[in-house]
């Protein structure tokens, strides 16, 4: 039997560029993924609805390392991204709106319109959150993460809230609920928390298209970043198995030596990376005795019950707004389109979550990727979107059929109050509870980014690449810099099973 250098478990996008980046360093690697399709949590599906392509989960990219991008020749292999601009925008139920894009001078009249003192401030914002994002990229690839290495005014900002972070610079409270947004993504803590700062900074840490803080959509949907990944892992010579879910992974005198299937196939190989969640790594896949009991501790009390609720929805038009009326694509359509007037908005949306169990003002932002890619969706049709907060994994009374469907049109019917045809427009819809993004997607308790990223489980905090089983590595998301679409922990996992085989040949 063949003994690989590699065997990976899972085939997202992180097990992919780990394989890719192995394969091309002239490693022998053979990927196994639980599902019938590849990507994981970055995936273009066609099989949901005739004639749509659907980014069932992820939808947008922003983080992915551009380091990957060259050495992987992604673009040469079909990766191709246009930026989303105007990149946000809010309409209110008074009939004003708020849309914010790349051009500083259209900006400042959007902002102007609500209040002019607040110009200058959002020039000052932008400056602050592009050093911030700038700092924390530049350690996304540190080979020790180390969150004390930031100054002391950066600490401050991370450790702190969104929300103090935002009302430092601007007072109109449909900007700031704008601005607040990306610090409450996949995260179970009102605006007002601290370290939801770091979560707002994680979002705007991405520099695609050279652009800092930039987010973009891509061509085909996200599942167009795994398949030019995976293009590339191929090339180099990895193989990669679909609908092959991994049961255990073998360890022999403290040291991982190989997986087994669920279908009682193995497979042999010097080392072992893993991209499913640290829990199913470690406390499904693992023999209980191959752990210490501190560590174990640490994967039990690992944070990663999320509170997000994806919601896909098939459009017969876009959704007619009255604050920016027309059905024909506009600037606005191209934008992430916020529902929420207020920081404070926010901040009951979590309170009632927490206490009720599902918010009925959620969180909600959604996308229309079909006025920039046509070819997603039969012709005239569309693609909405929705990803709300908060509908916790956990909530008291459980998670029912009727309950998915009660959030749903909860959600539909809000954003009918801001564009009235709306709701007559769905056609057809898909709801992803937290229970079902576990189900489907492997996200375990529901979590987007495979655990909380808070202080507490970052940096130096989240799990390491190298575990403490020799020979086992964590590739994935709950590794650092934790989730995005962005081939960090992939690409560290690959540079420290290499480095790792050659220093293990070198003592041979
Ligand atoms: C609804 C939603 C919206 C999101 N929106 C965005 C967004 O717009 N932009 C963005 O950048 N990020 C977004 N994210 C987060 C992002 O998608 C994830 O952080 C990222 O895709 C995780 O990648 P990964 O490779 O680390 O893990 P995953 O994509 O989770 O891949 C892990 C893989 O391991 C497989 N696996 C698990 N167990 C086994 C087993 N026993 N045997 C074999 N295979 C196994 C799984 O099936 C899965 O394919 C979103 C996530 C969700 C769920």
């Amino acid at each position: 039997m063949e003994t690989y250098d590699a065997a990976i478990v899972g085939a997202g996008h992180n097990g992919l560029v780990c394989a890719a980046l192995l394969a091309k360093a002239g490693r022998s690697v053979i990927v196994f993924e639980r599902a019938a399709w590849i990507g994981g949590a970055a995936v273009s599906r066609t099989d949901v609805w005739p004639g749509y392509t659907l980014s069932a989960a992820s939808y947008v990219c922003s983080l992915l390392d551009p380091w990957l991008v060259e050495a992987l020749a992604l673009r040469e292999r079909g990766l191709e991204y246009y930026r989303k601009d105007p990149y946000a925008f809010t309409p209110l139920p008074d009939g004003r709106s708020l849309l914010l894009g790349s051009d500083p001078a259209a900006n400042a009249r959007e902002i102007a319109a609500f209040d002019a003192r607040d110009v200058a401030g959002f020039e000052a914002y932008g400056a602050c959150t592009d050093r911030l994002g700038r700092a924390l990229f530049d350690s996304f690839s540190d080979a020790q993460p180390d969150f004390d290495a930031f100054d002391a005014p950066t600490q401050a900002h991370l450790r702190g809230s969104a929300a103090d972070l935002v009302e430092r610079y601007v007072r109109t409270p449909v900007l700031q609920a704008e601005l607040v947004n990306d610090g409450l993504i996949g995260t179970n803590l009102g605006p007002r928390d601290p370290g939801t700062g770091y979560v707002l900074a994680h979002h705007l840490a991405g520099r695609v298209l050279g652009v800092q803080g930039a987010w973009a959509f891509v061509r085909g949907g996200m599942g167009s970043v795994s398949a030019a990944i995976a293009d590339a892992a191929r090339s180099y010579g990895a193989k990669i198995v679909a609908d092959a879910a991994v049961a255990r992974i073998a360890s022999v005198n403290g040291r991982a030596v190989g997986l087994e299937l669920e279908d009682g196939r193995t497979v042999r190989a010097r080392t072992i990376a893993s991209n499913a969640h640290p829990r199913t790594t470690f406390l499904e896949l693992l023999d209980s005795g191959a752990l210490d009991p501190a560590f174990r501790a640490k994967v039990e009390g690992w944070r990663s019950n999320g509170p997000s609720l994806k919601l896909n929805v098939a459009l017969g038009e876009l959704p007619n707004f009255s604050a920016r009326p027309g059905t024909t694509p506009q600037p606005h359509h191209r934008a992430t389109i916020h529902v929420a007037p207020s920081i404070d908005y926010l901040q009951r949306a979590y309170q009632e979550g927490r206490d009720c169990g599902a918010s009925s003002e959620p969180l909600i932002e959604c996308f229309l990727q079909t006025p920039t890619d046509p070819s997603l969706a039969p012709a005239g049709k569309h693609i909405l979107a929705i990803f709300a907060q908060y509908f916790p994994y956990d909530r008291a009374d459980g998670w029912s059929a009727a309950q998915r469907e009660d959030a749903a049109d909860r959600i539909v019917a809000i954003l009918g109050r801001l564009a009235p045809n709306l709701p007559n427009a769905v056609e057809a819809r898909m709801v992803l509870a937290a229970p079902d993004l576990e189900a489907q997607f492997g996200l375990v308790g529901g979590h987007i980014f495979h655990g909380v990223l808070l202080p507490g489980q970052i940096y130096g905090e989240r799990f390491a690449t190298r575990t403490p089983l020799d020979g086992l590595y964590l590739c994935g998301s709950g590794a650092h810099p934790g989730g995005c679409v962005s081939g960090f922990p992939g690409k560290r996992a690959a540079f420290a099973i290499d480095a790792d085989l050659a220093a293990r040949a070198a003592a041979a």
